[in-house]
């Protein structure tokens, strides 16, 4: 027998287990605690991205502060291998008033970690600490705490992109995982192709003439007119898209007039648009705009029609999504990962990363939602047994992607 070391690769072996993060948890508890006390609304996290970079710097990373205002990407090298990986967490919290009543809640009244971005900020802490100390893989990490994801529009991961987020740390995929209240905690969830909705907001003024309740016939009623489009809108979806096709087009929002003797002069809709591809985002404007330009006039109204278009549509890469689902099934087990989860209408503007860099979000149970407990209720709290499945999650990725 002839020794081979000489033929040895640099390639490791022995990737991250869950019980590997373990003697990290209370440190990342506490961490997680800290960051929800003290929660920081979208471009206003200050005090968050300066804890997040002091660790990081602590650890070794090559922090670079301010990219898409509050945000940052920490960096580290290990080996000599050419590959890049981008990790996202989101660091912003909402303005919600807390209801927890736990030790660790808001010290800010009406502002609160209501959709576990402290939990997706900790966890993320943790494979950078993790990863740093193990170094068990070759290639760049580019660590990636973007601000404002609860924004809605001109939104953080945004910022960050067209600050040049990939062209100062370019990276071969990106990836980021959401917490998923109502499935078991631990679970992994995730699906190839459209998994997030494409959100937009209609916000529509109509204009009519007011006048006297007692004499309609000398007045355009702009509320008569509003209800007619809130009735014809119902039919976008029912009659002008594919059955085999999903969209959502919901009016949250419809006011006019004050006085029961008066007809007033003008009303107000908001409407939330929901799609999965640019063809049915496309004609779901223009099926809008057509009936709310028409239906006013109808009624000899005048609308007018401000279209807003919000976070694309969040599309995962298929391969990324089989390392994804490969590294989850290695540590929880293949029955407590979902491949095929079914897609959601929500949205997250994780979907400009992956608009400039293939890769896939993925979704974390965080338990049962009992009485209500979902995303953005103010009695709503990220599972911190998840700190150590996540963070061992992200350092497996890692050792699994960059070799
Ligand atoms: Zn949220
Ligand atoms: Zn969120």
């Amino acid at each position: 027998m002839t020794h081979q070391a000489s033929t040895q690769s640099t390639q490791f072996t022995q990737f991250t287990q869950v019980d590997d993060l373990t003697p990290l948890h209370d440190e990342l508890a506490a961490l997680r605690h800290r960051i929800h006390q003290h929660p920081e609304l979208a471009f206003a996290e200050h005090e968050t991205a300066e804890l997040v970079a002091g660790k990081l710097q602590e650890w070794g990373y090559e922090v670079t502060r301010g990219i898409g205002q509050t945000g940052l990407v920490a960096q580290l090298r290990a080996g000599d291998g050419s590959k890049r990986l981008g990790l996202r967490a989101d660091m912003d919290a909402l303005p919600i008033h807390e209801d927890t009543g736990l030790p660790y809640a808001s010290s800010k009244p009406g502002l609160m970690h209501a959709c576990g971005h402290d939990g997706h900020t900790a966890m993320l802490l943790g494979a950078a600490k993790h990863l740093a100390a193990t170094r068990r893989f070759s290639g760049t990490l580019n660590l990636i705490f973007q601000p404002a994801e609860e924004r809605g529009f001109d939104s953080g991961g945004k910022a960050m992109v067209d600050d040049g987020l990939f062209q100062r740390f370019p990276c071969d995929m990106v990836f980021a995982i959401h917490n998923h209240p109502g499935a078991p905690q631990g679970d992994f969830m995730m699906r190839p192709g459209p998994f997030l909705a494409a959100g937009d907001r209609v916000f529509i003024k109509i204009f009519g003439v007011g006048g006297h309740a007692a004499r309609p016939h000398l007045a355009v009623d702009p509320l008569v007119a509003a209800a007619a489009i809130v009735m014809a809108l119902q039919t976008v979806v029912s009659r002008n898209i594919d059955p085999n096709e999903s969209a959502v087009v919901t009016v949250g929002r419809l006011r006019s007039g004050e006085a029961l003797n008066v007809i007033p002069a003008e009303a107000e809709i908001g409407i939330s648009v929901r799609s999965f591809s640019p063809a049915i985002r496309a004609l779901l404007k223009e099926r809008i705009c057509a009936l709310v330009n028409a239906t006013a006039e109808g009624y000899g109204a005048k609308a007018e029609i401000s279209y807003i278009e919000g976070y694309p549509v969040v599309d995962n890469a298929a391969a990324a999504v089989a390392l994804a689902g490969d590294v989850a099934a290695e540590l929880v087990g293949e029955d407590r990962v979902k491949r095929e989860f079914p897609r959601m209408m929500g949205s997250e503007d994780f979907a400009y990363m992956l608009q400039a860099c293939p890769g896939a979000l993925v979704r974390i149970g965080n338990g049962p939602s009992e009485g209500g407990r979902g995303l953005h209720n103010p009695r709503y709290d990220f599972h911190d047994g998840n700190l150590t499945v996540g963070a061992a999650f992200w350092s497996r990725l890692a050792e699994r992607f960059l070799v």
